[in-house]
């Protein structure tokens, strides 16, 4: 473990939003710490109960082509113990007062109280009936949720409510919740998105090194496939001189459509913060110092270069429809939501939103 700070009250996190431009005071009520035993040994859990849990993404959801899919997404945990190098959620744990580093890999924010929230928030007389993203920030199904639980109460719940909602994850813990999402998928209420960005196992070894390996993701997806739940395949991120090599885009290409993924969409590397900058150079130059003075010198703007780009589309494109796939939007369609009512109580702005994938 790392310098880590210790703590020792609700004093020493600073509940500022990301999205916001002003502190949120008592968003968070009070923070209790569990230092993590046995399989969780090296993490600490801050146990916090949140006011509200269902956060606005302002300027996304229908009508608003210029944005995200949806609108409202709920994330009970922030910090994700998939550690994931490059992963663009890192400095939401900053707001926290926390670091973006190994504080974000090994202290997880947990929303105690989240199911109970979710289920007060959809009561129809506040709420409209929109489309729930959950994975938009940090992962719900990374290692904890097999201690919480959480995430399997809020699709409880979601379904419970027969509320539309999607899934992003890169974690074959979603395996666990077939049941519930079965009977979702029954009544069109949901979609998931399985999340790899590879299949070379030296690259997903440096730098997701907390994930399930991308052999049982893809496992994962045939057995969503197989329970009728509709699962797409987003390939994020492709790494420039790491994972994007022809072979490589083609393995992940082929690999994602036998699955029988019904969507595929792909996101090359950005790099839009200078913290998740720092931390995915110097995690790389550790695994493949080369790649990682390449990226440096290459990645002068956020984004990749535009020849690098639209390589990387091409070469992945072509690997797809040789395989009988498509390589189109970035996730399958959203369930259709039902008729949008007016919330007679307005929810919360975000606190969240960074799309880690
Ligand atoms: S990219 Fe996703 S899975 Fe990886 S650390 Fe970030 S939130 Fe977790």
């Amino acid at each position: 473990m790392s310098s880590r700070t210790p703590l020792t009250g609700s004093a020493q996190l600073r509940w500022e939003l990301a999205d916001e431009p002003a502190p949120q005071g008592a968003l968070f009520e009070g923070v209790r710490r569990e230092v993590g035993t046995g399989e969780f040994r090296g993490m600490e859990f801050l146990h916090v109960e949140a006011k509200r849990v269902l956060n606005e993404v302002k300027g996304s959801g229908p009508g608003n082509p210029g944005g995200l899919p949806f609108r409202w997404t709920v994330n009970p945990y922030r910090g994700c113990s998939h550690a994931c190098s490059y992963c663009f959620a890192r400095p939401t744990h900053t707001y926290l007062g926390l670091d973006a580093g190994t504080d974000f890999d090994q202290r997880v924010v947990v929303k105690v109280n989240a199911v109970e929230r979710l289920r007060a928030e959809l009561h129809p007389a506040r709420w409209a009936g929109e489309l729930v993203a959950m994975g938009t920030n940090t992962d719900p199904y990374q290692r904890c949720e097999g201690k919480y639980r959480l995430t399997r109460g809020l699709v409880r719940t979601l379904l419970e409510a027969g509320n539309p909602f999607s899934i992003l994850t890169k974690s074959t813990l979603i395996l666990r919740d077939l049941d519930l999402l079965g009977e979702a998928a029954r009544r069109g209420l949901v979609r998931v998105s399985l999340s790899i960005g590879t299949v070379d196992e030296a690259v997903w070894r440096a730098t997701e090194p907390g994930t399930p390996p991308p052999a049982r993701r893809l496992r994962a997806v045939e057995q969503l496939r197989a329970a009728g739940v509709p699962c797409g395949v987003l390939i994020a991120p492709i790494l420039p001189g790491v994972s994007d090599g022809d072979d490589q885009l083609a393995a992940v290409g082929r690999a994602v459509v036998e699955a029988g993924a019904i969507s595929v969409g792909h996101v090359v590397l950005h790099l839009r913060h200078q913290e998740v900058r720092d931390i995915y150079l110097e995690r790389l130059a550790t695994t493949f110092p080369e790649a990682a003075v390449d990226t440096a010198s290459r990645y002068v703007g956020r984004t990749a270069p535009k020849a690098d780009r639209e390589r990387i589309a091409a070469t992945l494109r072509a690997a797809i429809e040789a395989a009988g796939g498509h390589l189109g939007a970035m996730e399958p369609p959203l369930p259709e939501a039902p008729a949008v009512r007016t919330p007679a109580v307005e929810p919360p702005s975000a606190d969240q939103l960074a799309l880690p994938l």
